[in-house]
């Protein structure tokens, strides 16, 4: 294992963290509030309606 493909997992990882981090809409209310609680729960700090999703990112059918 080469160091450019250690490189490029630590940008893959960055990656997934500012995805975790950023808020997202909340589709009961539409505002952007919906931040990560745990892994694969999200709750929206407005309405504080809560969703199951993926680990790192927000995404409701
Ligand atoms: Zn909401």
């Amino acid at each position: 294992m080469g160091s450019r493909y250690g490189k490029r997992i630590n940008e893959e990882v960055r990656k997934i963290q500012n995805m975790a981090r950023s808020s997202y809409k909340c589709p009961s209310c539409s505002r952007k509030r919906v931040k990560k609680l745990a892994a694969g729960i999200w709750e929206c700090k407005k309405c504080k309606s809560r969703y199951a999703s993926g680990a790192y990112k927000f995404n409701v059918k």
